[in-house]
């Protein structure tokens, strides 16, 4: 499930930087998200960066575009080969979104 940017987005600018995957950029009126770079953060934090810092919340689960963790987690390993990213069995609650219930 891709993260997408919604009509609200007052193109502040301060969701870019803070992904990992940069697949956020300036579109022609709100910015945009790449669904195949976004892995809703898996591999690198527990929750979506972008949303994290979004003033007016716009960065919201794309419900129409459901998926699993080990798939986000397989897309973030092929868009950074060079980096060590954690196993599927080693995501945490800081690691994965996905873990967070289980944490509970
Ligand atoms: S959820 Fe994470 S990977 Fe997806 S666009 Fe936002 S910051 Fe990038
Ligand atoms: S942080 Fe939110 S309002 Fe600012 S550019 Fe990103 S999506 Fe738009």
């Amino acid at each position: 499930m891709a993260t997408i940017i919604t009509a609200e987005c007052i193109n502040c600018g301060a969701c870019e930087p803070e992904c990992p995957n940069n697949a956020i950029t300036e579109g022609e009126e709100i910015y945009v998200i790449d669904p195949n770079l976004c892995t809703e953060c898996v591999g690198f934090h527990g929750q979506e960066a972008c949303a994290a810092v979004c003033p007016v919340d716009c960065c919201i689960p794309d419900t129409n575009n459901v998926e699993t963790e080990e798939l986000l987690l397989e897309r973030a390993k092929k868009i950074h080969p060079d980096k060590q990213i954690p196993a599927l069995t080693e995501l945490s609650p800081s690691t994965s979104r996905f873990r967070k219930a289980a944490a509970g």
